[in-house]
């Protein structure tokens, strides 16, 4: 397993993470069958939004005395009120909630305490007028969570989140179709018509916003790294073509900021093949197929896709491109991790010798030859 650290926390996330939504109404065999394959393979985060007690009492048997091995992202805001998945903004109901997460899962602690479904204006205004971004904050001092986290569909919201400066992991929809999903769409009213949608370029609002968490420390998790499913079918993917779990968790992985991508599982084969990301080759993780169709829309800028390799000096290309769109974002505040990460390269952007052979295989017709003199520039 490879693990990335979270933000300013000293926690670090297995890359292939356990959604557990789908263990929701599950017998308790199948809880346990799940969540053993995953300690099992050395995965260390949960995303746990469900609200119903039986899940929660379920994976918390499962974790038993294994509790501590685990980050759990647990959810103030999700609420069960008349027997159905919903919502509050309503302060002594979110802690009523949060407190029967703990007691649920046997534990005193929850590692990150989710803002809970943070797409609407409304939300956010609600979670600052009636005390619940107050009331995380408490929770952090206490101790009784390490971090504070959001969840969104929505770039434009999730981003006022942010700036409040509280936020220290943001759970995020990634894929190829959603990033292509203007953010005046909400994402998941076009689940259903994804393949009706018009896709021009991958929307700069969200790009923005995962190169703002890279910027902040924020870290990213993943979640509906497979559109729901969809894109793994040609028949239902947008894209007439089915992309391999392989390459949409490699696609959410190569997104700046991303530490994990939570897969919803209910079985160990399921975990087993979620892990087998792992294994898999460049070939086998390599997305371009797919999103090759939209190159003239994003002429010029680098999707982290990695097709220019082998680079003869060895310069991991995406990676400088992606610290230098970092340190675009503001050239007077370039964030001391960016700057730190790229001088600890040992090979970087003032070592091309502008042979052009990346040039010639970027589909996206990058200059990374001006790429790299600007890191060099800019960076170290
Ligand atoms: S420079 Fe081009 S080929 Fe290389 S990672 Fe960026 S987009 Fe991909
Ligand atoms: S131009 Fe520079 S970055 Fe590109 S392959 Fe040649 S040496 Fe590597």
């Amino acid at each position: 397993m490879e693990y990335r650290k979270i933000g300013h926390t000293s926690i670090s996330a297995s890359i292939i993470g356990l959604g557990a939504e789908h263990l929701d109404g599950q017998p308790y065999s199948v809880v346990e069958e799940t969540v053993h394959a995953a300690l099992e393979q050395q995965i260390n985060i949960i995303d746990l939004f469900m609200p119903g007690e039986e899940v929660r009492q379920n994976i918390g048997k499962a974790l038993g005395n294994r509790r501590k091995d685990v980050i759990i992202q647990g959810h103030i805001g999700s609420v069960d009120l008349n027997e159905k998945y919903d919502m509050s903004r309503d302060l002594n109901i979110c802690k009523a909630y949060f407190e029967r997460l703990m007691k649920n899962l046997g534990t005193d602690y929850i590692d990150v305490g989710m803002l809970f479904f943070m797409d609407s204006d409304e939300a956010f205004e609600q979670i600052q007028a009636n005390g619940i971004i107050d009331y995380a904050l408490e929770l952090k001092e206490k101790g009784i969570i390490r971090a504070i986290g959001t969840s969104s569909h929505n770039p434009r919201v999730a981003r006022k989140v942010l700036e409040t400066g509280v936020v220290d992991l943001m759970m995020f929809s990634i894929n190829p179709a959603f990033d292509m999903t203007p953010p005046e769409k909400d994402v998941l009213d076009t689940m259903e018509e994804l393949e009706k949608q018009q896709y021009v370029t991958i929307d700069p609002l969200r790009n923005e916003l995962y190169k703002y968490c890279e910027q902040q420390h924020i870290a990213i998790t993943v979640m509906k790294t497979f559109g729901g499913g969809r894109l793994l079918s040609a028949e239902h993917s947008p894209f007439k073509k089915a992309m391999t779990p392989a390459q949409c968790i490699h696609y959410a992985l190569t997104r700046p900021a991303v530490v994990s991508t939570m897969i919803g599982c209910q079985s160990a084969q399921q975990v087993e093949e979620a892990v087998s990301y792992l294994n898999a080759t460049a070939e086998e993780r390599d997305y371009m197929d797919i999103i090759s169709d939209y190159q003239g829309a994003l002429s010029g800028k680098c999707v982290y896709c990695n097709h220019c390799q082998p680079c003869p000096v060895n310069i991991d290309i995406a990676l400088v491109n992606k610290y230098l769109d970092i340190a675009l974002l503001d050239t007077d505040k370039i964030p001391p991790s960016i700057l730190q990460h790229y001088n600890s390269l040992s090979v970087s952007g003032s070592d091309c010798i502008a042979c052009g052979n990346c040039e010639d295989k970027c589909p996206f017709s990058v200059p990374v030859i001006k790429n790299m003199e600007r890191a060099a520039e800019l960076l170290r």
